[in-house]
């Protein structure tokens, strides 16, 4: 990757950072991004920071072992890159990460509710279910670790009493599925207001997803049929 690819990937990030805080996805300083640029090398955001006011000087490069490479530029990464870094490792096609709170969804996870109701026909097709994974303190090994049994068949995570994680082929796609959570677990909301959402039959929800195949993504993950 050249340098001026790498610094349009940090405008993107940055760019990306600003609409999570734009739709409410991100409070104060929550929340963090990162970018696969090479072999074993992510550039992402720093700590502490509103991810509306980043800049692309601000982001930081680390390696696969957690560290900064390069120059310090003042900034820290998140101590939740860990959990990105685990993405990264454990699905090799996987580009992109971002984690927020956005907050219906992360209701559901603090509720420690899956979105996992087959009812909404293209989020079967290009979300799959989305999972709790088991509470850890952020930014621990625990937390990257907690996600590593959804990982194989999951884009997006929500982690207990805390937030969500998507990723992506690229960061578009990743974001893209931040915002789907957030609007299916809206939606999930509503549905219960209004007496409970329909499930799809077995065989359509297999058609969809025979549809998302089309889509280049990975199937969406089926939580288990009783
Ligand atoms: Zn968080």
């Amino acid at each position: 990757m050249t340098e001026q690819e790498i610094y349009d990937i940090k405008k993107q990030i940055c760019e990306i950072g600003e609409n999570l805080w734009l739709r409410g996805m991100v409070a104060s300083n929550d929340g963090n991004i990162s970018v696969r640029i090479g072999e074993g090398l992510f550039v992402t955001t720093p700590s502490g920071v509103s991810k509306k006011y980043m800049t692309p000087e601000m982001m930081i490069t680390m390696n696969a072992e957690n560290k900064v490479v390069g120059e310090p530029n003042g900034f820290k990464p998140s101590s939740e890159f860990k959990l990105h870094l685990k993405c990264y490792e454990l699905r090799p096609e996987v580009n992109a990460v971002v984690h927020a709170h956005p907050p219906i969804a992360t209701g559901y996870a603090v509720s420690r509710v899956p979105l996992d109701g087959y009812n909404m026909s293209e989020a079967v097709m290009l979300l799959g279910s989305v999972p709790v994974a088991e509470y850890a303190t952020p930014g621990s090994d625990e937390v990257a670790d907690s996600i590593a049994e959804f990982l194989p068949y999951h884009d997006a995570i929500l982690l207990a009493n805390h937030g969500a994680v998507t990723m992506g082929k690229n960061l578009m796609t990743a974001y893209f599925r931040m915002e789907s959570v957030e609007q299916v677990a809206k939606t999930t909301l509503v549905s219960r207001l209004l007496g409970g959402a329909q499930e799809l039959p077995k065989d359509k929800i297999d058609e969809l997803c025979d549809i998302g195949k089309n889509y280049a993504l990975r199937h969406p993950g089926y939580r288990k049929y009783s």
